[in-house]
């Protein structure tokens, strides 16, 4: 007797194959059978029409403090994921001295968006130290899908050098790394699935400082590394600005030489650069080529902002008539900026010049839509927008972020979008040492809303796509599966096959896609963060157990702490 059997679906098995139409039969939480399945069943789930796809494995969140409030893991649990990994680009939660957490939520803060209040109010603090008792803490908690942690270098930095760690004034001595490298390597001997660092100044804590492992140099890197390395398993994960370009490949291809452990990289188009990303493609099959596991992370769809009068920035944000308004109810604030007075003045005022760049670019900024469109066409930029309406960008935008009672959003695309086109992404995606990653689920909870990135890589590339090529479903539903599991470690899942693990969705291709992005209040202490819902996923099963049904929880929690590398 089966525990489930998925009747007449089109199988698109994870390994890149051709789909095929099919029974899976599940038995004890993992696949028994694929192909006619005959033997009775205590449940069954008809596929028809539908597609049955291994359950998605997202590589790159930062639910890190999510996990000890939040059971469901949304916005992924909504997208058809059965597997997080957090701890992503050096930011997390442990390992943590009893009290020192302030400066741990101010650079998650900064970093990733998330409000402090949340993570000071929201996180179990003084439930763990060390990051194997972090790992305790998450493996007695169930979830809607599986988590697997990673050590991150900014919380290991500080725990072994304290504020020293983060003022980027000192290296850290030799006992100093010596100790870094045996936190990593025993976290990852207790279950952490790796290592990863931050090398950005994009990173930057709430208190203005940047990141700490911005300044890590070569020897705390390759220190950590050959001492990570004993453990014999794990990755790292890197997010670089790649200063001093050739230098900086060099530290990773040493990192990786040394450790014996594979790595992957975050890549993206740049406006200031826009063929930089190809050369940094080039650099990973090199190291490739001379036998070296380096992948690149990219994006299924340009990087974007989200500006709004709920969101955390907009582009009247820094103007002083509306800091004078910035702290009233949504509702006020949106009564005064009708006034004709404040308006006046308003639109009279120019943004902070740090701000301009980002959200004052009308002629790359977007209203989204619902359903949302990702691929806007330049003509369609407010900018262009404004000029057809005979008003300036300035005022068009407005309007726009009045409507719906000031909750509209505008879009603003900042990586992967310099030519107006996702056919870089395309590229990307198509290139032999990438995985879809960057999504960033569970951060930038005011700016940001890209946990949604299995959904839409699935939705808009294998069906939905008009302005150019698509991508064939096999070769996504491999990248955003066996690909993105085998990546960390996790043989287990990934692919649909007899004695894998049970995750799986059924889809309506038809239908599947992406709803607006909206502002929520439902963070500890009553903290917003950006939402979006998903159409067309029918079912999602992990290890054997219907999680979700047309989009809502069942209510049930097999989701457990994943220990480290999993073989098939
Ligand atoms: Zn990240």
């Amino acid at each position: 007797m089966l525990d489930l059997v998925i009747r007449g679906g089109t199988i698109v098995d994870g390994s890149g194959g051709a789909p095929f139409t099919g029974d899976v039969g599940v038995r004890d939480g993992r696949i028994a059978e694929v192909g006619r399945v005959d033997e009775p069943a205590r449940r069954t789930l008809d596929a028809g029409g539908l597609l049955v796809t291994p359950g998605w494995v997202d590589v790159h969140t930062h639910y890190d403090g999510q996990v000890t409030w939040d059971s469901q893991l949304s916005p992924s649990c909504w997208h058809g994921v059965t597997t997080i990994v957090m701890g992503n680009c050096g930011v997390g939660f442990a390992p943590v001295r009893p009290g020192a957490h302030e400066y741990l939520i101010k650079l998650m803060e900064g970093v990733e968006d998330i409000p402090g209040t949340a993570l000071a109010e929201g996180i179990a603090w003084g439930e763990w130290e060390s990051f194997p008792e972090y790992l305790d803490a998450i493996a007695r908690r169930s979830y809607a899908v599986d988590v697997g942690a990673q050590v991150p270098h900014a919380a290991l930095r500080f725990y072994v050098m304290g504020e020293r760690g983060a003022d980027h004034e000192q290296a850290p001595n030799a006992a100093e790394i010596e100790t870094m490298g045996q936190l990593v390597r025993d976290a990852v001997r207790a279950g952490a699935l790796g290592f990863t660092t931050s090398r950005t100044k994009n990173h930057r804590a709430s208190d203005g400082r940047f990141t700490p492992s911005l300044t890590a140099g070569a020897d705390e890197l390759l220190g950590i590394s050959r001492i990570f390395g004993e453990a014999g398993q794990g990755v790292f994960e890197v997010v670089s600005d790649f200063a001093g370009r050739e230098q900086e490949w060099e530290l990773f291809r040493e990192m990786v030489r040394q450790s014996g452990r594979p790595m992957s990289i975050s890549i993206g188009q740049n406006d200031a650069s826009p063929e930089a990303w190809r050369g940094m493609l080039a650099a990973i099959s090199a190291a490739n080529a001379a036998g070296l596991p380096i992948k690149a992370q990219v994006a299924a769809r340009a990087i974007g902002l989200l500006l709004g009068f709920e969101a955390t920035v907009h582009p009247f944000s820094s103007h002083p008539s509306f800091r004078e308004i910035a702290a009233l109810p949504l509702a006020q604030k949106v009564a005064r900026l009708r006034e004709p007075g404040l308006r006046k003045r308003l639109l009279a005022e120019q943004p902070a010049p740090s701000f301009a760049a980002l959200v004052w670019q009308f002629e790359r900024l977007f209203t989204l839509g619902d359903p949302p469109d990702y691929e806007p066409p330049e003509e369609k930029s407010i900018a262009a927008e404004a000029a057809r309406l005979g008003v300036t960008p300035a005022e068009h935008a407005l309007d726009l972020l009045l409507e719906r009672d000031g909750h509209a959003l505008l879009y603003r695309p900042f990586l992967n979008y310099s030519a107006f086109s996702l056919d870089a992404v395309r590229d990307m995606l198509l290139h032999e040492f990438t995985v879809p990653g960057l999504g960033d689920a569970g951060a930038h909870c005011g700016m940001i809303c890209d946990g949604s990135f299995p959904t839409f890589l699935l939705a808009y590339w294998g069906r939905g796509r008009t302005r150019g090529a698509r991508i064939p479903i096999e070769t996504l539903v491999k990248g955003q599966t066996a690909d993105t599991a085998a990546l960390v470690g996790l043989h287990d899942r990934g692919r649909i096959a007899p004695g894998l693990r049970a995750d799986l969705n059924l889809i309506d291709l038809a239908r599947l896609g992406l709803r607006a992005p909206e502002i929520v209040y439902d963070l500890p202490a009553g903290g917003k963060r950006l939402m979006q819902r998903a159409t067309g996923y029918e079912a999602t099963v992990l290890a054997g157990n219907v999680t979700f049904e047309k989009g809502e929880a069942t209510g049930t929690l097999p989701g457990r702490l994943v220990r480290g590398p999993q073989a098939a």
